[in-house]
């Protein structure tokens, strides 16, 4: 089941994708259940919002492919390397990503996001599904350049607009043989395997939760394979989840 949420008549609402149509839902299905309204409107009709905003929080892992690792000339951790974005930098499919002008250096990252729809505190990696409401895809935009010389990630990953996330929610994805793409202006740049990430997500959900308290709606961005570069202006990037969807972008310069 895919779960959008979006614009319609000056309303935000929760839907599911059905057939080019969404099912309205009568609120927010984290929260309310899965009942309808009994309304269907045509998805060339609304405009997709971010199919979530984080409560509280999006959990970021860096590192998490050895190829990425590698690319940036980084160990790979021998725990993972956790840091937070804050809930201002969500925007959702088709809205602009800002490039600001403290960076020379804007680049996308392509990740899978799970979005976790139960309170998770000391949850063991075994029962660690039973906490995801579902996955999304996000783009985990950095400004490279302050990453390296401000030393705390905080500000180069967490300027406004740089957590694109969307199409849509998706309850049932097989994460084991999926893949993330990202292609920049219609060009292959990103192919990971999920299967190639370091900490698989019941142990990131374990270990992350040992830490903070996990709140419905919160975001774990699970890292970016290799192919990590800059975009700028005008460039059209877009972040591919096979059976979730495309999270396609256009960056701007902050006026
Ligand atoms: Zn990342």
């Amino acid at each position: 089941m895919k779960i959008a949420r979006f614009s319609h008549n000056d309303a935000i609402r929760y839907g599911i994708l059905d057939d080019g149509e969404l099912v309205v839902l009568a609120g927010d299905p984290m929260f309310a259940g899965f009942e309808t309204t009994g309304e269907r409107v045509p998805l060339g009709d609304v405009a997709l919002l971010a199919p979530v905003i984080p409560r509280s929080k999006i959990v970021c892992v860096g590192r998490n492919y050895r190829a990425h690792a590698a690319e940036l000339g980084n160990d790979v951790p021998t725990t993972p390397l956790i840091f937070l974005k804050p809930n201002t930098s969500v925007i959702g499919p088709g809205d602009a990503i800002v490039r600001p002008p403290q960076s020379q250096d804007t680049q996308w990252e392509g990740e899978l996001a799970v979005v976790i729809g139960r309170i998770a505190k000391n949850v063991p990696a075994a029962n660690a599904m039973e906490y995801v409401f579902g996955y999304t895809v996000a783009n985990d935009v950095t400004a490279r350049d302050l990453q390296n010389s401000d030393g705390q990630w905080a500000r180069a990953k967490g300027f406004d607009t740089f957590c694109p996330l969307g199409p849509a929610i998706e309850t049932e994805f097989d994460v084991a043989s999926g893949e993330v793409i990202t292609r920049l202006n219609g060009e292959e740049r990103q192919r990971g395997a999920f299967a190639d990430m370091v900490f698989d997500i019941p142990f990131l959900i374990e270990y992350i939760s040992a830490a903070f308290t996990l709140l419905p709606g919160d975001v774990i961005l699970t890292g970016t394979p290799e192919g990590v570069g800059p975009f700028r202006a005008g460039d059209t990037v877009e972040v591919e989840v096979p059976g979730i969807g495309i999270l396609r972008n256009v960056a701007r310069d902050a006026a």
